[in-house]
């Protein structure tokens, strides 16, 4: 009863992941004074649960679009609402993965997950148990106190997803998370990612 209450409790957070831009631009101020538009009158939804995949040449405005998402930008003009709430700053309810895996190298595979549990404050022998499940699923749960270069670049993508989600954020964001990988690693990484989903249902965007 204790287990399905608890996935009630998901279920329920999820309905938070909602996401809406509405006339969003984005101009950024670029060397002597020239702008460039990097986003212009974009109107997009979401729903709680959806996987959103955004394609486009380099340069389109796809990392823009997540880092105004995120609230670690301010648009120049418009409103996005997560969950109900206008993003100003960052906020507990996104996850979010870079590019790079962004590691930090003199910390343990666990001790990396753990990062964005002490910068919030959170309560560390709960999230603990997170961490160690999410690595459990991720199938790297050997490899918790190993050091991030002692795992190939697959697994240090998997542990950056990890790092993620271990504040249980109803939304995920991913910036070309698989993007300096293999091609074999990549499908294998994407089919990996359609599983996560389909097991926390998280809102997610690619
Ligand atoms: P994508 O992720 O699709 O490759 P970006 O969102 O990174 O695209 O960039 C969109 C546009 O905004 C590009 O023309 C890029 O040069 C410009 N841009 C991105 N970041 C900055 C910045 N900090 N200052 C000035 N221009 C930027
Ligand atoms: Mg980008």
């Amino acid at each position: 009863m204790l287990s399905g209450e608890r996935r009630q409790d998901r279920a329920s957070r999820t309905h938070t992941g909602a996401i809406h831009a509405t006339g969003v631009d984005k101009t950024y101020r670029a060397a002597r004074g020239r702008t460039v538009v990097a986003l212009s009158d974009i109107n997009l939804s979401v729903a709680a649960g959806e996987f959103l995949s955004i394609v486009g040449p380099s340069g389109c405005g796809k990392s823009t679009f997540l880092n105004l998402v995120a609230g670690l930008l301010p648009s120049s003009a418009g409103t996005i609402t997560v969950g109900g709430n206008v993003v100003a700053e960052p906020s507990t309810d996104v996850g979010i993965v870079f590019q790079n895996a962004l590691l930090l190298d003199w910390r343990t595979v666990l001790e990396n997950i753990m990062v964005p549990i002490e910068v919030m404050g959170l309560a560390r022998k709960e999230h603990r148990e997170a961490a160690l499940q999410l690595l459990e699923m991720s199938g790297l749960a050997s490899f918790a106190d190993s050091y991030p270069w002692q795992l190939s670049g697959g697994m240090q993508r998997r542990v950056a997803i990890c790092r993620a989600l271990v504040f249980n954020p109803p939304i995920l964001l991913l910036d070309e998370p698989f993007g300096a990988l293999d091609a074999m690693t990549r499908d294998y990484m994407n089919i990996e990612l359609m599983r996560i989903w389909q097991q926390y249902r998280k809102t997610v965007i690619l």
